[in-house]
């Protein structure tokens, strides 16, 4: 006797006295239970009436079928469990599958240049697909043969929207590294490229603690152009603006001060000298 198939005999042997009671021993209590949207009907059919102990057992065994249909009826759905939300999306199974990609990628060229404990792991992984040519600009997608009214960059209709034009050359882009190197003291913004601009190097003499935060603020910058190009793109909204120097100051700081442990950073310094805004705590 049993709920399924698989724990009859243990609830032939929990229910031992109930067993012997059983008209046909060959049923599974399953067999006996009428299963609706509501819950369950139970139709037993004993030997004999019960008395005793016997009692006892047929209430509890009714109790753990009763508890059994409930939590049965409650999970009867359909649950993406790689998600918190349990709700299955496109969006998310491509983050994960990046994510996965990502750490067998990373485990095996130990691409320390591209791990950043100050950076979401989001960040990491768009830094990873935008190095990897792996983010969809228009050039990228007709080389997969995906048929494109053009393939020019939305920002400035100008030239082909590659990886490197759209984050380095379109010049409301490079306007914004502008920006934001003179920002950090570095004056002009030189050698832009993907392989350089991201992996944490520079030759401007830096502290470590300052090239993990300066990379932080690299990728947010990276992280933004292409948000704002995706906003161009799908909502016909202005790419980069007057703010987005703001937008990125505020989101690194958020990030890093979130993961820094025994430094800190001055939040009025770091809109003014970001370098001198790290302290130790
Ligand atoms: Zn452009």
């Amino acid at each position: 006797m049993g709920l399924a198939k698989a724990s009859e005999g243990q609830n032939k042997q929990q229910y031992s006295r109930l067993f012997k009671l059983e008209s046909n021993k060959n049923v599974s209590v399953n067999m006996r239970v009428l299963w609706s949207n509501n819950g369950c009907d139970i139709k037993w059919d004993w030997l004999r009436r019960l008395r005793g102990r016997t009692i006892d057992e047929e209430t509890e065994l009714k109790n753990m079928i009763l508890n059994y249909s409930k939590s049965a009826i409650q999970t009867d759905t359909w649950r993406w469990i790689l998600a918190g939300s349990g709700q299955f999306t496109t969006k998310e199974l491509t983050k994960l599958i990046d994510e996965d990609l990502f750490f067998r990628e990373n485990s095996l060229i130990h691409d320390e240049t591209l791990r950043n404990h100050l950076a979401p792991l989001k960040v990491e992984v768009f830094i990873w697909r935008l190095i990897r040519g792996r983010l969809p600009v228009r050039l990228e997608l007709n080389k997969r043969a995906i048929d494109l009214h053009s393939v020019l960059c939305p920002l400035c209709d100008d030239y082909p929207e590659s990886i490197d034009h759209v984050f380095f050359f379109c010049k409301s882009s490079y306007d914004l590294w502008d920006r934001v190197y003179k920002w950090w003291g570095f004056g002009v913004c030189l050698n832009l490229n993907t392989n350089d601009a991201f992996r944490g190097k520079s030759s401007s003499g830096l502290s470590i603690a300052e090239e993990q935060v300066w990379q932080v603020v690299e990728w947010t910058t990276a992280y933004f152009i292409w948000n704002n190009r995706n906003r161009k793109v799908f909502s016909n909204q202005d790419g980069v603006c007057a703010n987005t120097l703001m937008e990125i100051q505020l989101k690194a700081y958020e990030w890093v001060t979130g993961r820094l442990r025994n430094k800190k950073i001055d939040w009025l310094c770091w809109l003014t000298d970001p370098k001198a805004s790290i302290i130790d705590t």
